[in-house]
């Protein structure tokens, strides 16, 4: 039976002194050719299935033939996780800055030129090590040697993607608000988005916005470019350029369930066998019809007005256009008014995601959905 043996990482203080702490999981594998993983989940403060789906990865992982070294990282950020309201947990963003804690995590695009045009004659596997150190110098500057400082969000996220940093397949787990399940996946990994029991992909660029899947793959994309440029060519996502990330959103927000997360964590377990990362037979992905879209076709539909939302469109299903995403209530409206208002869309879509409310302000993001979508 495999053991991981947990380590508990010191992220931060809080005013009265007390430590923010984060639990962390790690299985070392002797073997260094296999891909290594690094798995977290709850950045966000409401978004607590991936939780559940790292402890039946652990379950499950106690009985496999593992090859890579793999870390997984419940609770990644503790002062999200801990940011409660009323009933509710926000935590999707830093409440003293306002920024969204999946946007604090470093690239620096200018040590791209310089480190290709200093490799551009070097060894396939001294570019992979080199290049990670000087991912993980950065971090490491950041982190110990900056007078300046950091904020609290920032030195949670730069200690995560140091270990994000150390392994060449990162899954960040989050969840929509109401949601079903899809992938963000970036386009030269397209083959992997199969793997996954996960029927919504959307296909990313090579932009970087603070996110952590970003921050993971960019530099790599990046400098694969950088060669290109130079005449040198390798292709991403193959030999050193081996490295995968993906945000895996796990359905809606705000609850787990333990079964569903034994099949998020199949799912994943399927991926990582395709990897090599395990060596099994036995992970089949599920078959299912697998939808997915650029990003610049990830539409969010923002509310035309104010109001109480009745939402209509299934998540998943083909909605024709003009037929009705949602109708909004007005009751303000009733006895010398229009009490109710449909929206709807002038071309096919398939819904993906709504907000968690049913009460609107004008320019609430409604929906998001899948525009110009295709099978894969
Ligand atoms: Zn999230």
């Amino acid at each position: 039976m495999n053991t991981f043996n947990k380590q508990v990482m010191h992220v931060g203080e809080m005013a009265s002194g007390a430590k923010l702490t984060v639990p962390v999981y790690r299985y070392e594998s002797s073997n260094t050719e296999a891909p290594a993983v690094y798995i977290q989940a709850n950045m966000h403060g409401a978004e607590v299935q991936g939780n559940a789906v790292i402890f039946q990865l652990l379950e499950l992982l106690k009985y496999c033939k593992i090859q890579g070294n793999i870390t997984l990282v419940p609770y990644a950020n503790p002062v999200a996780c801990n940011h409660k309201n009323g009933e509710y947990t926000l935590g999707r963003f830093d409440p003293i800055t306002g920024v969204n804690w999946n946007r604090m995590y470093h690239f620096n695009e200018s040590v791209i030129a310089p480190f290709a045009q200093q490799h551009l004659d070097a060894a396939e596997h001294e570019i992979q090590t080199n290049f990670q150190q000087l991912l993980l110098d950065q971090i490491e500057q950041k982190l110990d040697h900056n007078i300046w400082g950091l904020t609290t969000g920032q030195r949670i996220a730069y200690q995560l993607q140091r270990m994000a940093h150390q392994a060449d397949i990162v899954l960040d787990l989050h969840t929509g608000p109401i949601s079903s399940k899809h992938l963000y996946c970036p386009e030269y990994a397209k083959a992997s988005a199969n793997y996954f029991d996960i029927p919504h992909t959307i296909f990313i660029p090579n932009d970087f916005d603070g996110a952590m899947d970003e921050a993971t793959f960019c530099p790599w994309w990046s400098l694969q470019q950088s060669f290109k440029a130079m005449g040198r060519d390798f292709v991403m996502g193959k030999g050193a350029f081996a490295k995968e990330s993906f945000t895996v959103e796990l359905g809606s927000q705000e609850q787990i369930d333990l079964e569903v997360a034994r099949q998020d964590a199949l799912g994943i377990l399927s991926y990582l066998q395709f990897k090599g990362v395990i060596e099994s037979t036995e992970f089949i992905p599920t078959k299912m019809i697998r939808y997915a879209c650029y990003l610049k076709d990830y539409k969010a539909l923002y509310s035309p007005m104010g109001g109480m939302v009745d939402f209509l469109a299934e998540f998943g299903k083909p909605l024709p256009a003009g037929e009705p995403l949602a109708r909004i209530l007005r009751m303000d409206n009733y006895g010398d008014g229009d009490p109710l208002h449909q929206v709807s869309l002038d071309k096919t879509v398939l819904p993906i995601l709504h907000f968690a409310s049913a009460s609107v302000n004008q320019g609430t993001e409604l929906y998001k959905v899948f525009c110009n979508y295709f099978e894969i």
